[in-house]
């Protein structure tokens, strides 16, 4: 993509009504617009990192073995009477009428529709287990939405809910969520903990929220102190003996049932960016939903449910991965994974070496953004900083005399003087690869 065809618009200034980093780079570097409370415009760079992100969750998910749809962000209100939850979300539900008077009202979460589908199909033992997802806008009227996308009204959620013929097996596909999961988290580039957690208004009898720690959490959270070298890449475990570890929320923390020493035990603020519960019959009871069993007896089917916040993750991204100068993006969901930046617009041996550097790095399948606009170096340097794609590629006049570029690695800021043909392969090494099918 060239800048100059863009759509890019960079703040130079913090915007005043942003109170976290996040918040603030994500208006800065043009991710992202408010248009009103809770509610962004996905400006064109913010969009490509929201794709990513969705990508990711959706091919991880398929891998563990779940099925996407869509339903539509508006329902009927019926199936929230039936039950029984019409009452209990509240003002944080927004419902409104259609033109023949027809209570509607914009999905906060989808359990009643999803569990309507599934009794409408399934009606035996032998379809079970399932566990359907979808990746849609949500509202919810949250009393203080604040910290931009981290707490919208509007927000993209993955929605997760999976049907069982006893708890027992409810209890195994929990077990694949949570795996699941910290592989999605991982492949974002973040450390999530999981910690036990209170279950709340959705109801159920176990549940964990994954938190990423970030000084500008909403969430209180205690951990064993491993957690920290997991994320500092000093200590290498697996899904299961991550299970072992203690960490729990604010609420659920007991000092006197921890088995961590106290002088061990760690505290710090988390993002929630996930959120899994075994809800057992909560919903089939309410809604009447059984299948048939082996004898061709009705089978009460027992559930679980599954949420990440997908838009909630460029912030937790952010908030983990930034430094003075703008954002830093982990590869696998940078929006672009180099910048290559011609020096002198006007010049035209230089123009020259970086359209065919531009070119080569297309065919190399290398995802760039290509400034040959004719702003300032300083302002041209500043903007890929603050935008934090992996890699800069500077393309100046004296060192195109001698066929070498600079090459900039944006997290370590590292710069090396290399060919054009080193810096392309350098690049294209990184790049991250496409899931196969
Ligand atoms: P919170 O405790 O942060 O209000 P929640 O427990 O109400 O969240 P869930 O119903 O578990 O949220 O929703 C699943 C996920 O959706 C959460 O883990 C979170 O990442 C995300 N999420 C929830 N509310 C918002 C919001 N207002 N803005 C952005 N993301 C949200
Ligand atoms: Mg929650």
């Amino acid at each position: 993509m060239r800048l100059s065809k863009f759509f890019l618009p960079l703040l130079k200034e913090n915007p005043v009504e942003a109170q976290i980093v996040s918040h603030r780079l994500m208006l800065r570097a043009g991710l992202i617009k408010q248009e009103a409370s809770g509610l962004y415009s996905w400006l064109p760079l913010g969009l490509r990192v929201l794709d990513k992100v969705e990508t990711i969750v959706s091919e991880e998910l398929e891998k563990a073995g779940c099925v996407r749809l869509l339903m539509p962000t508006l329902q009927s209100t019926d199936l929230w009477k039936e039950s029984g939850r019409y009452d209990a979300l509240g003002k944080e539900m927004l419902r409104f009428n259609d033109r023949h008077e027809r209570e509607l009202l914009y999905s906060p979460t989808c359990e009643e529709m999803i569990v309507n589908i599934f009794r409408t199909f399934v009606k035996s033992y032998k379809q079970l287990p399932l566990n359907l997802f979808q990746i849609q806008w949500k509202f919810r009227d949250e009393i203080r939405p604040r910290f931009g996308v981290m707490r919208g009204r509007e927000f993209y959620m993955k929605d997760g809910y999976s049907f069982h013929s006893s708890l027992e097996d409810a209890t195994r596909e929990y077990a694949n969520m949570y795996d699941a999961y910290h592989a999605i988290f991982k492949r974002l580039g973040l450390t999530s903990i999981a910690v036990a957690a209170d279950s709340g208004a959705i109801g159920g009898n176990l549940s964990h929220e994954f938190q990423v720690l970030a000084e500008n959490g909403e969430s209180q959270v205690y951990y064993d102190p491993a957690f920290d070298d997991i994320r500092d890449g000093k200590l290498n475990v697996t899904s299961e003996q991550m299970r072992e570890l203690y960490a729990a929320a604010d609420e659920l923390h007991d000092p006197a049932k921890c088995p961590v020493p106290a002088d061990k035990l760690r505290t710090a603020r988390g993002i929630e960016v996930g959120h899994i519960f075994l809800l057992g019959t909560k919903y089939t009871d309410a809604m009447n939903v059984d299948v048939t069993d082996a004898d061709g007896k009705p089978l009460r089917v027992q559930m679980g449910t599954y949420g990440i916040g997908v838009s909630r993750l460029l912030g937790a991204i952010i908030e983990a991965s930034h430094d003075e100068g703008g954002i830093i993006w982990p590869e696998n969901v940078a929006p672009y994974q180099v910048g290559l930046i011609n020096m002198r617009a006007n010049d035209e041996e230089c123009t020259k070496a970086a359209e065919e550097i531009y070119s080569k790095l297309h065919l190399a399948g290398v995802e760039t953004l290509y400034d040959d606009t004719d702003d300032s170096a300083g302002k041209k340097f500043a903007g890929m900083d603050l935008i934090g794609l992996p890699w800069q590629l500077v393309v100046g006049p004296r060192g195109v005399k001698s066929g070498v570029v600079e090459l900039k690695n944006r997290k370590t800021g590292e710069k090396v003087e290399v060919s054009f043909a080193e810096a392309i392969e350098r690049v294209s090494a990184t790049t991250p690869k496409k899931l196969a099918a």
